[in-house]
C-alpha cells in the first residue's frame, strides 16, 4: 500500500526517507528474517517494522482527524497513562540510527550521545513521520544532554519539558508529584478535557496490561533453551513505545501463549546450553540493534535487557486502588520514580535489580552497554560491574550507531564468549 500522499503531507523529505526505508529494510532482513527457529507469532512484529512509517502513522493520522492528542515523547519517564486518559496518543520517539548527523552537529556539539543526536537529525533531515505527526513533544530534565538540547529543539517542535529530580528524597518526591500534577494540567488544556476518576483508571489498567505481557514475555526467557532470541524481545520492547496498546498487548500475549507450548516442549531459539547474556545499560532505540546482532551471531543468547527498552521500563505497574485523580496521579507519581535511571544519585536500586536479574535468568555474563558521551551511564559502569562482577563474567562496551567499529566489537565480544564456556 502505497503511503506516499500521507508522508508529503506531513512534509517529509520524500527521497531521503525513501533512502531510510530501503537501508532498514535490508538491515532487517539481514539481522531479524536470517534468524533460525523464530516462534511463528513474530509474523506479526515482522509486519509492524514492514509498514513502519505506514500503516501506525496512517491510524495516527485518522486519530488527529477526529481531534484526538498526539503527544512524543523521548524518556519512559513521561506518565504517558495521563495521555491516553484523555483519548489522547502516546509515541516513544527516541531514534536509534545515524541519520541528519551532519545537520545535527550544526546545531550541537560533535561529542554527544548519538540518541540526542539522532532525534535532532530524524527532525531535520525530514524522515520521520511521528515527529512530524505529534501535536507537541514532552522531555524531561534528565541528563544534561537532554535536557539543554531540548532549549534548541523547542524551536523545531513545540517541546513541553518535565522537571525530573535528580535524587528519590522526601522533597524531590512532592517536587515530581507537583511535575506530574502540572503535566496533566497541560495534557487537560491541550486537548480541551478534564480527567475523570474513570478515565484514569482505564488509561493505567491499559498500561499496565501492556506492562504485564511484557512482564510475561521476560518471564519466558528463564528457561534453557529460552523461547526467543534477545534481538525479537528487543524489536518487540521497540515496538512498544509506539502501537496502538490494545492490539499490542494482544499480541504479546498470543506470542507469550505460543512461547509457553515451546518451553513445555523444550523447544528454543538455540541449543539448550547456549551462553546467557543480560544486556544492560543505555535505551536501544529503534533500529539500534549493533550489539544484540553481534552478541547473538557470535552464539550466544540475550535473555535480559536491563534497560528502558526493556526490564526498566515494564518492571513497577502503577496502583489502581484510589477514588479520586489526585490519588491516581500520586499513585501515578510514585511508580515512575521507582525507575531506576542512571540520573539518579545515588541509584542504589540499580545494581540490586540487575543482581536479581542475574539470579533469575541464570545469565552467565553480563554486556554493560553505554553510548560514548553518555555520562550517567559511562560512569554508572563502576557501581554496576562492581555489583555483579562476582557473580558472572563482564564485558564493557561504549559505542555509537555507526558501523565502523563492528569488527573490532565483534572481536572482543567473541572473546567474551570464549570466558563463558
Ligand atoms: S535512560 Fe534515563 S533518561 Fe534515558 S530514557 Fe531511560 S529513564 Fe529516560
Ligand atoms: S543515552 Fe545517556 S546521554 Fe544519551 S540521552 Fe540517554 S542518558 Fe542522556
Amino acid at each position: 500500500m502505497g503511503y506516499e500522499s500521507l508522508w508529503q503531507k506531513l512534509g517529509l523529505d520524500l527521497e531521503a526517507h525513501e533512502g531510510l526505508l530501503n537501508g532498514l529494510g535490508k538491515v532487517y532482513e539481514q539481522v531479524f528474517l536470517a534468524q533460525k527457529n523464530r516462534p511463528q507469532a513474530m509474523e506479526y512484529f515482522d509486519q509492524v517494522v514492514g509498514s513502519i512509517h505506514g500503516a501506525r502513522v496512517e491510524e495516527l493520522f485518522k486519530a488527529k482527524e477526529e481531534s484526538r492528542l498526539v503527544v512524543g515523547t523521548f524518556c519512559v519517564f513521561v506518565p504517558e497513562e495521563i495521555v491516553w486518559a484523555v483519548n489522547g496518543i502516546c509515541v516513544g520517539l527516541c531514534a536509534g540510527a545515524e541519520v541528519g548527523f551532519e545537520q545535527a552537529e550544526e546545531l550541537l556539539p560533535r561529542n554527544l550521545c548519538a540518541l540526542i543526536k539522532a532525534f535532532f537529525g530524524f527532525k531535520l533531515a525530514r524522515v520521520c513521520p511521528y515527529v512530524e505527526i505529534c501535536d507537541f513533544l514532552v522531555g524531561e530534565t534528565t541528563c544534561d544532554g537532554k535536557k539543554k538540547a531540548y532549549e534548541i529543539f523547542n524551536s523545531l517542535k513545540k517541546t513541553y519539558v518535565m522537571h525530573v529530580p535528580q535524587k528519590k528524597d522526601e522533597e524531590s518526591l512532592k517536587l515530581w508529584l507537583n511535575e506530574v500534577r502540572r503535566f496533566k494540567e497541560e495534557i487537560e488544556r491541550a486537548s480541551g478535557r478534564e480527567i475523570s476518576v474513570a478515565e484514569l483508571k482505564e488509561a493505567i489498567e491499559l498500561i499496565n496490561r501492556r506492562r504485564e505481557a511484557l512482564n510475561r514475555l521476560n518471564e519466558l526467557r528463564r528457561a534453557d533453551p529460552p523461547p526467543i532470541s534477545g534481538l525479537d524481545t528487543l524489536l518487540i520492547n521497540q515496538i512498544a513505545f509506539y502501537d496502538d496498546p490494545v492490539r499490542f498487548t494482544t499480541k504479546v500475549n498470543e506470542l507469550c501463549s505460543e512461547l509457553e507450548e515451546r518451553v513445555k516442549k523444550g523447544q528454543g531459539v538455540c541449543p539448550k546450553g547456549t551462553p546467557r547474556i543480560i544486556v544492560s545499560g543505555c535505551p536501544m532505540a529503534i533500529p539500534n540493534w549493533k550489539i544484540p546482532y553481534i552478541i547473538e551471531s557470535a552464539g550466544a543468547v540475550i535473555v535480559g535487557e536491563e534497560s528502558c527498552v526493556g526490564r526498566r521500563n515494564t518492571r513497577n505497574l502503577v496502583e489502581v486502588s484510589s477514588s479520586t485523580v489526585d490519588g491516581l496521579v500520586e499513585n501515578i507519581a510514585n511508580r515512575y520514580m521507582g525507575i531506576d535511571c542512571a540520573i539518579f544519585t545515588p541509584n542504589v536500586e540499580r545494581a540490586e535489580n540487575l543482581k536479581e536479574m542475574v539470579s533469575e535468568l541464570s545469565a552467565q555474563g553480563v554486556v554493560h552497554y553505554s553510548l560514548k558521551f553518555c555520562d550517567p551511564y559511562t560512569i554508572e559502569v563502576h557501581h554496576m560491574d562492581n555489583a555483579v562482577s562476582s557473580l558472572v563474567p563482564t564485558l564493557r562496551i561504549e559505542t555509537d550507531y555507526s558501523q565502523e567499529d563492528m569488527e573490532q566489537l565483534r572481536t572482543r565480544i567473541e572473546a567474551f564468549l570464549e570466558l563463558l564456556k
